[in-house]
């Protein structure tokens, strides 16, 4: 069994605040982690490879600094970890960084068979939750989002059963393998790290690939060039005034909702009307 997740390394906070000239998020002095989600899809393949044995393979496609993030993944148990490092990826859209990660997940799948390609359901800065979905598009296999448990997993018949959530509940999809997954933090709990793994992460060196080897990239592709997404304004929104709030006991229930209904008539919220025959909740 190999399984290959993809990890972005990101602030560690959810309220990244934005720099108004440029639009981009302000990263200085915002310590950095691996996207949560992204923790949970690597625990999920650890736990098929405590199963079915083989192996892991975690890539990220980041600045230097984000060797830390895999070597987390390593301590968590990966076996193997590829940073996609260079200038050229610099600035890359969704679009960019889907053609990166397809481009180097072909490559790995050139050396031997890759059974779970697995993504976060989205990463808590850039939020999009486009990059899994695009690279299942480049690479031409089944995707399932919002994954939240894998019932069956058979790497000898290459097929798999897997949940997702909706908005409407929960569907139940057997897919044939190797299927890119976008996990929810349900698809597995995590565990804490045992000491061999922390261990050999403590002298392991991830392998770097830049934008021309192993994999020759379309400058073209790549980076700002590659990008068409064009941000038209990024902005952090005005903290909202806190709402106000009525105490049932001082005035008994009956005075609340006509109040509430008052105020919601004047924001536009409820349309008003005539007043009903007992008051609220006398009417026939
Ligand atoms: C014009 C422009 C310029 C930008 N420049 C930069 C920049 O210089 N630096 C920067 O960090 N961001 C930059 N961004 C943001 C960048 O597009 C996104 O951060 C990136 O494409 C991932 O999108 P996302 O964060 O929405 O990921 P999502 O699609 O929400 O992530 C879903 C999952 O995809 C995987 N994933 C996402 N990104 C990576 C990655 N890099 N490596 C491995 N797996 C990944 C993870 O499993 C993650 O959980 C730029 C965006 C635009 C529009």
């Amino acid at each position: 069994m190999h399984a290959v997740v993809a990890i972005k390394q990101v602030p560690d906070t959810t309220n990244v605040r934005i720099d108004p000239d440029t639009g981009t998020l302000i990263r200085e002095g915002v310590p950095a982690i691996v996207n949560p989600y992204d923790v949970h899809a690597l625990e999920m393949a650890v736990r098929l490879k405590e199963r079915f044995g083989g192996q892991v393979t975690v890539l990220t496609m980041g600045p230097p600094k984000a060797a830390e993030a895999l070597i987390e993944c390593v301590e968590q148990g990966a076996d193997r970890a590829i940073l996609l490092s260079d200038r050229k990826f610099g600035g890359a859209d969704t679009l960019a960084t889907s053609y990166v990660l397809a481009g180097a997940i072909e490559a790995i799948r050139a050396e031997g068979p890759v059974d779970l390609l697995l993504f976060g359901k989205q990463a808590i800065d850039g939020d999009t939750a486009q990059v899994g979905p695009g690279v299942a598009t480049r690479l031409g296999v089944p995707l399932i989002t919002y994954a939240i448990e894998i019932e069956a997993f058979d790497p000898l018949a290459r097929t798999a059963i897997v949940h997702r959530r909706t908005e409407l509940g929960v569907e139940v999809l057997e897919t044939a393998l190797p299927a890119l997954l976008t996990v929810e933090k349900e698809i597995a709990a995590i565990a804490r790290a045992p000491l061999p793994n922390l261990v050999r992460a403590a002298r392991y060196r991830p392998e770097v690939w830049d934008a021309a080897q192993p994999v020759a990239f379309d400058a073209a592709k790549l980076g700002i060039k590659g990008s068409p997404t064009v941000v038209g304004r990024a902005f952090t929104p005005a903290a909202k005034a806190p709402g106000e709030q009525i105490e049932v006991a001082a005035l008994g229930l009956p005075a609340v909702i006509e109040r509430a209904l008052t105020r919601l008539e004047a924001a536009g919220v409820l349309a008003a009307g005539p007043p009903s025959a007992g008051g609220p909740g006398g009417g026939p």
